[in-house]
């Protein structure tokens, strides 16, 4: 069996940026499980994977286009601190969530504050990143019709 639309696949994955730095991996023994076909992973790895076997390994490119996106520098703002009332102190390194323009749930991170200007920047934390996956096929099989019908593993 190879890895294509309508089948549930296993991956352990190892993901590093650009300088190898290592920012996500599966845990060992606990396999990312998803279903082939319906854009769970980005398009770029899905793509990957196509045609694959049950024990192949292999590394994968995805450049910021095809991944988060660039860096979009509208998302960097810099706000008065009267804008985070309710909260007691602001430290570079908080999250928060704010209304985006369409009403879209937006993260929001606080990456520096001086006197009573805080700059926050609402870009993806992977934007402008590039991601190298190390990915190995670890189980392949058909989905159940009603997987297939709600677009996600059961
Ligand atoms: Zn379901």
């Amino acid at each position: 069996m190879i890895v294509a639309d309508n089948h549930v696949v296993s991956i352990d994955f190892t993901l590093t940026d650009g300088d190898g730095n290592a920012l996500d991996k599966s845990e060992e023994g606990k396999p990312l499980v998803y279903l082939h076909g319906t854009e769970s992973l980005l398009p770029g790895l899905e793509k990957a994977l196509n045609g694959k076997n049950i024990g192949d390994s292999f590394e994968v490119t995805i450049s910021p286009e095809e991944g988060f996106g660039d860096v979009n520098p509208e998302l960097i703002q810099t706000v008065p601190t009267e804008a985070f009332q309710g909260v007691e102190s602001i430290e570079p390194g908080m999250t928060f969530e704010a209304k985006g323009p369409s009403g879209q749930v937006e993260h929001v991170v606080v990456e520096a504050v001086e006197d009573d200007q805080v700059r926050i920047n609402a870009n993806h934390p992977l934007a402008g990143v590039t991601l190298n996956f190390n990915v190995t096929v670890v189980a392949i099989r058909e989905a159940e019709k009603e997987e297939i019908e709600h677009g996600h593993v059961h």
